[in-house]
């Protein structure tokens, strides 16, 4: 028998990220290329878990999250937003933002939507947008800079839009979005019933002192839409896989609908020692420094290779040309530095539906300072 002669994703195989990850370790090579920290989390948060356990927190959470997770979340938006989401009916927790943003595509994309997304597009959101029959469609992000082309958005605007979905700080590129860019966001779904959906994952890997733009800083774009963040990048603590979504009611409600019977709740050892940690600022604010410092570490150590590096505003990803290295594709030379140079990195070209003519790859630099310095040894050799 042929079960699956129709794929509900045709298109999707493993992802890169697995697929790099899993030739690093292969090879020995430094992993570069898949998003995680290479150091452990802060050990205090690790014993919060523990005590969590030991004092009985071990049976299901609520279905929406611990309350005292959802109030720290709402307390922490309040402060650096000036957004106060409800987080009773406001607030959700969730395995991760992977679970948040497939939730919130579940809940909203009906059969037949159009949702806009920008490409470079991080990898799960088309196939959340298919599992829902709705259709993708592609707004290219500027070549230079990787910023929105905010007129090329409007002009992809149809009746049939549902959602648009955003990413900012951006992965691949790091890019973030100014006051102007939700100025003109603010602009486009005026008079309109677009739904947003915003990755905002790493939203506290912020640099040179710039501040986050959240789109709940705007009222007129927080009552549209679904804004996602992961512990997972902020508390160096990806696999645990616990995340929110902040949300207006109405889309909250729908939103939960979705998410208890795809999870019904999260881990609850896990949400008692986060809503603990989060009471004290000081372990996110410290954040954009303690990365900045790796972001410029590995960039000056690049400054005199063959590799040519794009600005880093966000995230720990940094974007690296080399063109002046070779022409052979993103996969194929991402493939020979892992194998034959012993670092791992991932083609930009996985982040786009159609083939690219770049030369670019992604490093994360989110890794120990040692780390960092064998592969810097190793980059710069080639
Ligand atoms: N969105 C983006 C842009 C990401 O880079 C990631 C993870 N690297 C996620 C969402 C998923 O977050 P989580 O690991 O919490 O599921
Ligand atoms: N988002 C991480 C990255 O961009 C990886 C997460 C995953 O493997 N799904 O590297």
């Amino acid at each position: 028998m042929n079960y699956f002669k129709t794929s509900k994703l045709p298109d999707v195989g493993t992802t890169i990220f697995t697929v790099m990850s899993r030739l690093a370790e292969q090879q020995g090579a430094i992993n570069l290329g898949q998003g995680f920290p290479d150091f452990n989390c802060d050990p205090r948060l690790q014993s919060l878990v523990a005590e969590a356990m030991h004092a009985g927190h071990n049976q299901y959470a609520p279905m929406a999250g611990l309350a005292a997770l959802r109030q720290a979340i709402a307390t922490k938006n309040a402060r650096l937003y000036g957004h106060h989401y409800d987080p009773d009916t406001e607030i959700t927790v969730t395995a991760g933002g992977t679970q948040a943003l497939m939730t919130a595509v579940l809940a909203a994309v009906r059969p037949g939507d159009e949702v806009i997304v920008l490409e470079p597009v991080y990898d799960s959101y088309v196939p959340a947008i298919r599992l829902a029959g709705g259709s993708p469609v592609y707004v290219q992000l500027n070549a230079d800079d990787y910023g929105v082309p905010w007129d090329a958005v409007r002009a992809a605007v149809t009746h049939r839009t549902r959602m648009l979905i955003v990413n900012s700080p951006h992965n691949p590129s790091g890019a973030i979005f100014s006051g102007a860019d939700l100025d003109a966001l603010e602009t486009i779904v005026r008079d309109t019933g677009i739904l947003l959906l915003a990755d905002e994952v790493y939203e506290h890997i912020v640099f040179d002192g710039l501040p986050h733009q959240s789109l709940s800083r705007r009222p007129a774009l927080a009552e549209r839409a679904f804004v996602v963040s992961s512990f997972g990048k902020t508390f160096h603590t990806t696999g645990w896989k616990v995340g929110y979504c902040c949300a207006p009611a109405e889309l909250s409600t729908e939103f939960r609908k979705v998410h208890q019977f795809m999870v019904f709740a999260v881990s609850t050892p896990m949400q008692h020692a986060l809503a603990a940690w989060l009471a004290d600022p000081s372990h996110y604010e410290t954040l954009p420094a303690f990365y900045q410092a790796k972001r410029d570490r590995f960039r000056s150590g690049l400054a005199t290779s063959r590799f040519r590096m794009l600005p880093c505003p966000g995230t720990y990803f940094q974007l690296a040309d080399y063109s002046a290295i070779s022409t052979e594709t993103e996969e194929a030379f991402a493939t020979r530095l892992t194998m034959e140079h012993g670092v791992a990195a991932i083609p930009v070209a996985a982040f786009h539906t159609r083939p690219v003519e770049r030369c670019m790859v992604r490093f994360c630099f989110g890794k120990k300072n040692e780390t960092l310095d064998r592969a810097l040894e190793r980059l710069n050799k080639i």
